[in-house]
């Protein structure tokens, strides 16, 4: 089964090689991306839409969301708009709530929130555990993830909560609760900051997760500058997410490393903080992906459109560079080749923008834009003109 996609105004490729086109087609057979080029060159294919010089470009790559939890914090929310600080302990509100759900609770509360995430665009996400913080809560959560994604993140280490002793909790998520997440998790990740782990703690976390075969990433450098970035890039950390008080000597050693600065300028909207410097990122040659980290305390969206609108018009990056670390930058932050771009052989996850180009993400904030979603060669959100 074959689909020729022709008269793409603008396709936005995110591939090395094949860059930009104009007036451009694409062929998808089965889940991936056959063919690539001009209209007029176009082969044949089973069946055909013409996307009357609209843009395309890759399914959005979401590499940081925190989607199993029950309950909400619309009433933290509205608290610190009116001027109570960010902390992490808020956290433990939305541990009780999803300790309480029932599996059909939280089951229900990911396809919603993963059918959010496909209809404005996204088509790889990561999703992180958490809310659990016991081995049986942080297994079911996983596991539950895992029915919506692969990218599955084990998160104990995100806060220690009140009934354990801190060294207890430590211990259990290096130890037994460790052993219970890993066959559900593709990744360990851990809350580095003053509120939540040391980077001792959190060293002794990610060592524990590499040893059992998981890849490493971390929340660093969030809420004040801190030796976290130092250790995701020392671990070879796929990513180390947030970024927001960085040093100049934290800037160069994730220049020169393989970690991905993952940048979450929707938190910092949320919560009416500082933006990360993303120029010093990008000008210093680092790899920059952008991120939701979707969550119902820092920052209840799940809007890729939005937090490119924001990386762009708050955090200076161009147009261009803000696609495509919503894209190629997350694949890199997961360490995927497959998705981010649309080079022939990519999996054919892609996006058709209701504007003549990726900069509308930009130039139209807040407008649903995102007119058709292709995940795995099939239309699964919005529509195409008939043929
Ligand atoms: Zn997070």
């Amino acid at each position: 089964m074959s689909i020729l996609l022709t008269n793409i105004g603008l396709l936005a490729t995110q591939d090395p090689e094949l860059g930009e086109l104009t007036d451009a087609a694409l062929v998808l057979a089965n889940d991936r991306i056959a063919w690539v080029g001009p209209s007029a060159q176009a082969p044949a294919a089973d069946e055909h839409a013409d996307l009357e010089g609209r843009a395309v470009l890759p399914g959005f790559v979401d590499s940081h969301a925190h989607l199993v939890f029950a309950g909400d914090r619309a009433g933290e929310f509205a608290a610190r708009m009116a001027g109570t600080r960010y902390a992490a302990g808020g956290i433990q509100t939305t541990v009780a709530a999803t300790r309480a759900a029932s599996d059909d609770v939280l089951r229900a509360n990911l396809a919603r929130l993963a059918r959010e995430l496909l209809v404005a665009g996204v088509t790889t996400f990561e999703c992180k555990s958490g809310y659990g913080l016991d081995a049986q809560q942080e297994q079911r959560s996983l596991r539950l993830a895992g029915d919506f994604t692969p990218e599955t993140t084990f998160l104990g280490a995100h806060v220690v909560p009140p009934e354990v002793a801190r060294e207890d909790y430590l211990a259990s998520v290096c130890g037994p609760m460790l052993a219970a997440c890993a066959p559900y998790a593709r990744w360990v990740d851990a809350f580095c900051e003053a509120d939540a782990f040391s980077v001792d703690e959190c060293r002794l976390v990610l060592q524990a997760g590499l040893t059992a075969g998981l890849g490493a990433r971390l929340h660093a450098n969030q809420l004040g500058p801190g030796p976290g970035v130092r250790l995701a890039v020392e671990l070879g950390a796929a990513s180390a997410d947030h970024c927001t008080y960085l040093t100049s000597a934290d800037v160069d050693d994730l220049a020169a490393g393989s970690t991905v600065a993952t940048l979450l300028p929707l938190v910092e909207f949320s919560t009416r903080s500082p933006y990360p410097d993303a120029r010093a990122l990008l000008d210093a040659g680092a790899a920059v992906a952008i991120a939701t980290d979707c969550n119902p305390g820092s920052c209840f969206t799940s809007s890729m459109p939005l937090c490119i609108a924001l990386a762009v018009r708050e955090m200076r990056l161009t147009t261009q560079e803000a696609v495509w670390a919503a894209t190629a930058g997350g694949a890199h932050a997961l360490r995927r080749t497959d998705v981010g771009h649309l080079g022939v052989g990519a999996r054919a996850d892609l996006v058709l923008l209701d504007g003549p180009s990726h900069a509308y993400l930009a130039y139209r904030p807040g407008v649903p834009l995102v007119a058709a979603v292709w995940r795995h060669g099939e239309l699964s959100a919005g529509t195409v003109p008939p043929d």
